[in-house]
This record gives structure tokens, C-alpha cells and sequence, in this order.
């Protein structure tokens, strides 16, 4: 099969473990670099140009978009998807999965547990914080990632504050309930064609209550209980991801949904796990393209 990887790092781990685990199983194996692309629709026909020349043989794409390309990355993934190219991951998904509140709102409707979330449409804060009642309160930006964005305010008065702030900035933010408990551990699995593959544990850098790995958190190999296991099949389903990172945060109300990824980072799992994730990825195309 000829395969595509999107991605802007043909260098990065992630990149280089799907292309080499598309290789192992004798498939042509590409890296397109997206913001390149240039799409057109000609007579009705979508094309997409790559350096000058018309792509048009390919059976499958893996998209690794960043979330700072999420439009055009988007835009390239459904002009593939309108040639009738199988992607391991939707346009659709790819853009609602990256704002956590329309990922909360997409969970809500199929009742998958997340934390207490509000949203409020910036004007009021101290009307937003009024009706609020426990503290410390997590604040996070819609489009955050790697742990920045996500904010812990201690009290009401420096939740204002934070909110103002943000305001100014005319950035976009939720309030949500800080799950004390999980005390700067998380899970992530990654979920491919309806399975979890691989899991693993975070624990963050002491004094840090965000696991992120990119905020120096340390991670161990675990395998799901069946509660959580399902709930991360849920997720990544009706999201309609068909291969992601699901991060599920534990709680005294059992496990909660934090966030969807439509890029996860194979590096740390596979590290960590000792899995061969990529390998997955290819074994998916390749049951859903023959
Ligand atoms: P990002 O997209 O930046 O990774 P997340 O929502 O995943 O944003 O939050 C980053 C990390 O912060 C999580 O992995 C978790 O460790 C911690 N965290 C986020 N939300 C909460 C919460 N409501 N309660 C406790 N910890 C949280
Ligand atoms: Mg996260």
C-alpha cells in the first residue's frame, strides 16, 4: 500500500517509528510535510499538490497535525479524505478532539465521565466564580497542550485575577474541579481500531500537579482495569478517532476523561512500555484498507 504520514518532523520519534513500522510490513512509506501541500479543487475534483507534483496514489495517510496547523493540517487531511483515502484519523476528529470543551461536550453525549467543567462566555468573571464553590480551581485554555495552559488557582481571589488576565488577552478558558486525589498522576492509553495497545502511568515532577512528560513527569508501564480500559475505548470512539491518546485522570468517583489526542506521542509509551505502538497503526490501515 502506499501510505502517507503528515507530519512537519520527518526526524521526530513518532514520524520515524510509523515510517519504519510501515516499511517492516513492505508498504511505500512517505513522509509529506502538510504545510506544504497545496489543495485545489478543479472541475469538481480535489487535488492535492506536494513540491510541484499531484499526489493521487495513495491508499491511506497517517496525520500527525500540530496543533498550531490544526486548520490547514484539517484542511489537508479532508481533502485526502474526499479522494476517498483511508486516514487513521478524521478531519472531523482532529479539529473537535483539539478544543476540550467541544471534546467534553461530544463526551457528555455519550455520558463518558470527565471533571466538573464550566464554561462561561468570558464577560463576567466574578459572575462565572460566584456560583463557584470549591478551591484550589483548575483554569485551563481551550487549546492548551503539554501542560501549558492549564492553570491551578488557589483561591477565589487569584482565580479573578487569573481570569482578568486571560481576558485582557482575549484568550478562551474553562473552569474545572481540581481532582486533588490524583495527585499529579494520570493514565494514558492509546486506543487504536477499538483496542487499547499500550498504557502507561505518569507521575509528575515533585511540586508539579501536571503529569505532562514534557513537564518532566516520569512514567511506568500499567495495564488497565477493565473500568478504565473501557472508558478509554468509549472515548476514542465517540470522538470517532480510530487511533489516539486517551488521558484518563483517577478519581474518588471512579476514572474521569481528561482529554483526547489525535497525535500522541509515541516516544514515551513505546519507551515506557516496551510496545511496539506504531506497529498498531500499520496493522489498522491495513484492516481497513485492502
Ligand atoms: P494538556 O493538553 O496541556 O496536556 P490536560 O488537560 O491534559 O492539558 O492537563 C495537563 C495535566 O494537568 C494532566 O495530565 C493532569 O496531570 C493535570 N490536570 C489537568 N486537569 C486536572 C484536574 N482537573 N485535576 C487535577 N489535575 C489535572
Ligand atoms: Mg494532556
Amino acid at each position: 500500500m502506499n501510505i502517507a504520514i503528515l507530519s512537519r518532523g520527518a526526524q521526530l520519534y513518532s514520524t520515524q517509528s510509523l515510517f519504519k513500522a510501515g516499511e517492516l510490513r513492505n508498504h511505500d512509506v512517505e513522509i509529506i510535510d502538510p504545510t506544504h501541500c497545496v489543495l485545489s479543487i478543479e472541475d469538481g475534483e480535489p487535488k492535492v499538490h506536494y513540491l510541484g507534483d499531484e499526489i493521487d496514489d495513495l491508499h491511506a495517510i497517517i496525520p500527525r497535525i500540530g496543533a498550531s496547523n490544526t486548520y490547514f493540517g484539517s484542511s489537508v487531511v479532508r481533502q485526502f479524505e474526499a479522494q476517498g483515502v483511508f486516514t487513521t484519523v478524521s478531519s472531523e476528529s482532529i479539529i473537535t478532539s483539539r478544543d476540550k470543551w467541544t471534546c467534553f461536550q461530544l463526551l457528555s453525549r455519550a455520558r463518558v465521565p470527565t471533571p466538573m467543567t464550566i464554561l462561561g462566555n468570558n464577560r463576567d468573571p466574578e459572575k462565572l466564580l460566584e456560583g463557584w464553590k470549591s478551591f484550589p480551581v483548575i483554569i485551563k485554555l481551550l487549546k492548551g497542550t503539554h501542560g501549558q495552559g492549564v492553570i491551578l488557582a488557589e483561591s477565589r481571589q487569584s482565580a479573578l485575577s487569573t481570569l482578568e488576565t486571560l481576558n485582557s488577552l482575549g484568550a478562551r478558558y474553562v473552569l474545572q474541579e481540581f481532582i486533588a486525589e490524583s495527585k499529579g498522576t494520570d493514565l494514558r492509553a492509546i486506543v487504536v481500531g477499538g483496542n487499547v495497545v499500550a498504557a502507561m502511568k505518569r507521575q509528575s515532577e515533585d511540586g508539579d500537579f501536571r503529569s505532562n512528560l514534557h513537564r518532566g513527569a516520569s512514567a511506568i508501564p500499567v495495564k488497565l482495569d477493565y473500568k478504565q480500559e473501557a472508558l478509554a475505548i468509549r472515548a476514542a470512539k465517540t470522538l470517532g478517532l480510530g487511533a489516539c491518546g486517551v488521558d484518563i485522570l483517577p478519581s474518588q468517583k471512579g476514572p474521569l476523561v481528561l482529554e483526547i489526542n489525535s497525535t500522541p506521542g509515541l516516544e514515551g509509551i513505546e519507551n515506557t512500555t516496551g510496545m511496539d505502538v506504531a506497529r498498531h497503526f500499520i496493522s489498522y490501515i491495513e484492516r481497513n484498507k485492502r
